[in-house]
């Protein structure tokens, strides 16, 4: 029964092997385990439900039901298994009642292979009347809950409504459930399995790691000056999303991008829903379109070709940092996650922690993955190291390295460090002679002026020039100097309150014993531009230039099919098939069976036409050469 598996993955999705643990995964739910299966953007979680659910079906069992929080993407997804040849259909609120009752009546006839729901559907009575019929027949074939850590407050997209969904365990025992998501971190994985009582469920970690990333993380300056560089530089009509802190930046920010000559859309929750709509759709369907967000934008966005991620603004926490720089690269081909950071960032979050609704232990756990992020912002040691190391995973590179990746800014430029031991000692104590002298706290210019040795109105107003630290770092620069405060934030040695004033912590203590030593990195005006030349901004550099041409043809054929059938380009092939077939100039539909991607519906339907367009662009060729 389980050479059955491998043959639906060729068969159906046209690819050759099982990735990593899927085959495990596939076959434990095949055989009715349950399951949690954490595994990070792109590592191929559809699958794990995808298969087992044809194959159950195939044997006998029925519909799968897939709960997704996402309805903006259904009609993707289901568009994609169609393509495939299965059969699945989604039930959400953008159907009319006509169309919602037909699907209704496919599901009771036992046409559906999978069966799409959201998760507030799903615990209506009528939606359940459903399911009981189903499974007094046997005919309820598996439960799959994707974007599980939605069920958790500790992730960064809780659902309310997922809380609910304990009842299709309760209701139908029996029916294997799957829960999927690209979560690592141990709390809001602990919580998964508690508020879905996954308790008895195998769980699947796979590394969390994404080797085609480049994480790049640049102090900022003029941050959005240094990102249209980074986009002309790297991603010259590359599809990419930017992210922003608000609304209103989002707005800003598009408007000078599209100034700049780079093409780029808003995205925000402020949106005309329709005008919102109509961006995503494009973003998706069109090639190399850049979109500017908040984090309203992207959670599922299954685009697999999305070759930059950047943020303008720091993110809250370092798993929303990881979700969201996740989205580039889903294809495993080379992408950049790029992101400015500065004090104000900090401050800024923290403001929001503070005057947030929610009680102290919450807000205590929000500052420390505030600090966390800063931190790993601050890092001069490798990226990737401490972002795994974060997840609880040690990185195991290539070479058997745990401290290089070779595929960070942090690997690739090492970057010059200075000791500030000294300079955080001075800039600590002067703190604390200033709350000795006036019980006050004020915040970092006003410090960093003390320091400097600056007699401004504040320093003669409040007697700062008499203090004992007035102008022991006027040696230091400012930049010197709030790269110091930023690293001491970091370790958690000072902390910044709700009026952005600078307290010193329990952790001041041994910094300024001098036991804790500082190192810093140099700030160079405009590291960037001297490195890196590795990036490609074609996909594809590789071909020869007829098979250039011949990708070209298929692209434009694709587009065409694409456009016909209402679906995402890459939902009809990936770049990397087209690519493949590109390159290899099949002449047979045998020859064509043999690349990735082509399962046997495709290979049906868009066989001859691929053979046609690879065959015309082939009796160029001569010409070209
Ligand atoms: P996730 O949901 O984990 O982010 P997806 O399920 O969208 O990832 O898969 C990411 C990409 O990898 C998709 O384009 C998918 O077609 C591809 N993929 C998944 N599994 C395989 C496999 N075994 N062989 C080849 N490609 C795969
Ligand atoms: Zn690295």
């Amino acid at each position: 029964m389980i050479a059955l598996l491998p043959s639906i993955l060729r068969e159906v999705f046209g690819f050759d092997a099982f990735r990593g643990p899927q085959a495990q995964i596939i076959e434990h739910v095949f055989g009715g385990g349950d399951a949690l299966v954490l595994m990070p953007t792109g590592g191929g979680k559809s699958l794990c439900y995808q298969v087992p659910a044809i194959a159950r079906q195939r044997a006998g069992h029925g519909t799968a039901l897939v709960i997704s929080p996402l309805i903006a993407l259904m009609h993707d997804q289901v568009g994609a298994l169609h393509e495939a040849g299965v059969e699945a259909a989604f039930l959400n609120s953008t159907l009319s009642n006509e169309d919602a009752s037909a699907v209704e009546k496919r599901l009771l006839k036992g046409e559906l292979t999978l069966l799409y729901a959201a998760p507030e559907r799903v615990t209506t009575p009528r939606f359940l009347a459903l399911l009981d019929s189903l499974f007094e027949r046997g005919a309820l074939s598996l439960f799959a809950i994707d974007e599980a850590h939605c069920v958790s407050q500790w992730g960064h997209d809780f659902r309310p409504e997922y809380r609910a969904l304990t009842v299709l365990h309760e209701r139908y025992p029996g029916v294997p459930r799957v829960a999927l998501t690209a979560t690592a971190d141990a709390l809001t994985r602990a919580d998964i399995v508690e508020r879905l009582q996954l308790e008895d469920a195998q769980q699947f970690v796979s590394s969390f790691d994404r080797p085609n990333i480049r994480y790049t993380i640049v102090e900022k300056k003029d941050a959005l000056t240094q990102m249209v560089r980074f986009i002309e530089r790297e991603h010259a009509l590359d599809a990419g999303i930017v992210y922003c802190q608000s609304r209103k930046k989002v707005e800003d920010v598009a408007q000078k991008l599209v100034q700049a000559g780079i093409a780029a859309l808003p995205y925000h929750a402020g949106l005309d829903p329709e005008v919102r709509q109509r961006h995503q759709d494009r973003f998706l369907r069109e090639d190399g379109l850049v979109m500017v967000a908040t984090i309203a934008f992207g959670m599922g966005i299954d685009k697999p070709d999305v070759r930059f991620v950047a943020h303008l603004d720091m993110p809250k926490n370092i798993e929303g940092y990881y979700q969201e720089t996740g989205r580039a690269g889903r294809d495993g081909q080379d992408a950049n996650a790029w992101m400015a950071y500065g004090l104000q960032d900090v401050v800024n979050q923290r403001r929001m922690i503070d005057e947030s609704p929610a009680d102290d232990t919450f807000k205590q756990v929000m500052r420390g993955k505030l600090e966390a992020l800063l931190s790993l912002a601050e890092s001069t040691d490798c990226r990737r190291v401490r972002l795994l190391s974060y997840f609880g995973e040690t990185y195991m590179g290539p070479a058997g390295s745990h401290t290089f990746c070779g595929n960070c800014d942090n690997c690739l430029q090492p970057p010059a460090l200075w000791d500030g031991t000294e300079a955080a000692r001075k800039l600590l104590s002067c703190i604390y002679r200033i709350q000795q002298m006036s019980g006050l706290s004020f915040g970092a210019g006003h410090v960093m002026d003390i320091l400097r040795g600056k007699v401004t109105d504040k320093v003669t107003q409040h007697g700062h020039a008499t203090l004992s630290t007035f102008g022991i770092a006027a040696d230091l620069s400012e930049t010197q100097l709030r790269g110091v405060l930023r690293q001491l934030i970091a370790l958690g040695a000072l902390s910044v309150d709700e009026f952005s004033t600078l307290q010193l912590t329990e952790a001041s203590r041994a910094v300024l014993k001098g036991e804790v030593p500082i190192q810093l990195r140099f700030s160079v005006a405009e590291p960037a531009d001297k490195r890196r030349s590795g990036v490609k901004t074609s996909a594809h550099p590789d071909l020869d230039a007829p098979a250039q041409a011949r990708l070209a043809a298929l692209k434009a054929w694709r587009a065409e099919v694409a456009r016909e059938h209402n679906l995402p380009a890459y939902v009809i092939f990936h770049d990397a098939t087209l690519a493949a077939i590109a390159s290899q100039a099949p002449t047979s539909l045998d020859a064509l069976q043999g690349i990735s991607g082509i399962g046997l519906k495709k290979l049906e339907a868009y066989g001859q036409d691929v053979l046609r367009v690879v065959g015309l662009k082939a009796a160029e060729a001569p010409l070209d050469a």
